[in-house]
């Protein structure tokens, strides 16, 4: 479970309670959904509220979810976007021609195509680290004296390589760069990167914060205000990729159960990784709950209470074997994404470039909430059915 602000209670009393909501004027304990785009002026032209203008700027219902998210990282301001690769995006856009940017090798194949191109066409430099190896930042940010930024996937997708966070923040802070962490897959329940030094923590609130496939959302969370996070805001509020009053909405209302989603697939994600590494035809488990996984160690210390809901697992007989026991499973479903209450297994070679060298007998799986003893049969049926056993 995470740690708490001395201050605050528990994240999981924050999300459940969606902040402190209660409408003092209804007594409504549900905060309200505000669809209105444009907020009215009074007879002397005063903004009948000053917070409220016109919603590409802000609207209180997603200030609301903001303000939930910003605790349960303990930073101190949040954005929602229109989702995780616009949250990503918006943070690229502040960047100039000549800036550098520090990134590992393996990370979400979207975000790492996009980052590519975009400083590609605007002439920003771009050194890459092992995504296991935080300490290799050092010799990157040497390669520059213009670093502005440096980024972390930890865990990464769908490697599930570990990154030391606090060592990417002393190092990035050591050279003048910030550090922003994108925390999809750790979550706010198992880890809050702000305490271990970044600078922003970004989340495909898609995935684990909404939790239930139906909403397209993205978030940054600060730690304090910076040129940068003014930058950011800026950006969002003049390109206008804001996320939709309906959609805050049902972020707030997956954000009221992440704790028990994410910590019950984390459950039950640990007893899968272990089953998986004990059978015969599983080659090899990606997981850092396990005490064989490279990333264990540095896992235990910047995670609390858990590993998280994703893991991925390489079979033996290849590609073929791999799309076989994808297509065999009854309960878990092939699709692409994570962090949905229903367990989804992608085969990710599939998705992304032959040269980004992804396993062709990589299953990537996203654990959901289903009980883990079907989970496990299902699984262990489709992988027999591959082997013929
Ligand atoms: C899905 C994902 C993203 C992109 O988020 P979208 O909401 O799909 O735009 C970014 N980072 C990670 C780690 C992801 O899994």
């Amino acid at each position: 479970m995470s740690t708490q602000k001395p201050d605050q209670p528990h994240g999981s009393t924050i999300a459940a309670k969606a902040g402190h909501y209660l409408d003092v004027h209804t007594g409504a304990i549900v905060p309200e959904i505000q669809p209105s785009t444009t907020f009215a002026r009074d007879d002397r032209y005063q903004l009948i509220n000053a917070a409220n203008t016109y919603a590409r700027d802000q609207c209180p219902t997603f200030v609301h979810a903001e303000r939930v998210i910003a605790d349960l990282e303990h930073g101190e301001e949040c954005l929602l976007f229109a989702s995780g690769m616009a949250a990503i995006a918006a943070v690229f856009y502040t960047l100039k021609p000549g800036n550098h940017v520090v990134l590992p090798d393996s990370l979400y194949w979207g975000a790492k195509s996009w980052i590519h191109q975009h400083c590609q066409r605007q002439d920003i430099f771009i050194s890459e680290y092992p995504t296991d190896d935080a300490s290799a930042i050092e010799e990157a940010l040497r390669s520059h004296t213009q670093t502005q930024l440096v980024w972390v996937e930890s865990p990464s997708n769908p490697m599930m390589h570990i990154t030391d966070i606090a060592l990417a923040a002393d190092l990035a802070h050591q050279h003048g760069a910030l550090l922003c962490v994108d925390s999809t897959a750790a979550t706010p329940v198992f880890s809050q990167p702000l305490d271990l030094g970044a600078d922003l923590v970004l989340h495909s609130a898609t995935k684990y914060l909404n939790g239930h496939s139906d909403v397209l959302a993205g978030a940054i969370v600060t730690r304090d205000e910076h040129d940068l996070w003014n930058a950011i805001a800026q950006e969002r509020h003049g390109a206008g990729a804001v996320i939709g009053s309906f959609e805050a909405w049902l972020l707030l209302r997956g954000l009221r159960t992440l704790y028990v989603r994410v910590d019950a697939a984390s459950v039950s994600t640990q007893k899968i990784a272990e089953f998986l590494s004990r059978h015969p035809q599983v080659e090899s488990v990606l997981y850092p709950g396990l005490s064989s996984h490279p990333g264990h160690q540095i896992a235990s210390r910047q995670m609390h209470g858990g590993y998280g809901a994703l893991m991925s697992f390489c079979v033996h007989g290849g590609k073929a074997a791999a799309l076989k026991v994808a297509g065999a499973l009854q309960i878990v479903t092939s699709a692409t994404s994570l962090g949905g209450v229903e367990t989804l297994i992608e085969h990710r070679h599939s998705i992304e470039p032959e040269a980004n060298g992804i396993p062709d007998n990589l299953l990537r799986l996203s654990v959901g909430i289903e009980r883990t003893e079907d989970l496990i049969a299902d699984l262990d049926g489709a992988l027999k059915s591959v082997s013929g056993v």
